[in-house]
């Protein structure tokens, strides 16, 4: 099942993001998937919580976007949507279609951040102050 070692580095790479935002927590991540990233969705979104689990990212929603192949046709510029890579026949022109354009994606689309309680401006933030003995 290599939805474990994806969702790993999603966390991985999530986690390092939000490193920039110290004390928010993230709760929802967006991933755009290709339809032939061959990910199952299910067994992802299983996975994204073991994963997840004893993180910053523990609770976080997974939101999954799945892609449909496009194959791109250099013959008459058309792109056409189609359901397996077997056919690679334009739809329009009938020409072999010279690529696919979309349908191997695996990235993060956004990442969604609950920002801490207002913090003091970073300037004026004072050192700890000792009591007096
Ligand atoms: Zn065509």
């Amino acid at each position: 099942m290599h939805e474990l070692s994806i969702a790993a580095s999603i966390v991985e790479a999530v986690t390092e993001s939000a490193a920039a935002y110290p004390g928010a927590r993230v709760t929802k991540v967006r991933l755009r998937v290709g339809a032939l990233a061959s990910i199952v969705e299910d067994a992802l979104q299983f996975c994204w919580d073991l994963a997840s689990e004893g993180t910053p990212l523990a609770g976080a929603a997974l939101v999954i976007k799945m892609l449909p192949v496009i194959v791109h046709c250099d013959a008459c510029g058309a792109d056409f949507e189609i359901e397996g890579v077997q056919t690679l026949r334009c739809p329009r022109c009938g020409q072999l279609a010279a690529g696919i354009s979309q349908g191997r994606e695996l990235e993060i689309e956004s990442i969604e951040l609950e920002e801490p309680e207002i913090a003091e401006p970073k300037m004026h933030q004072a050192k700890p102050v000792e009591e007096q003995a």
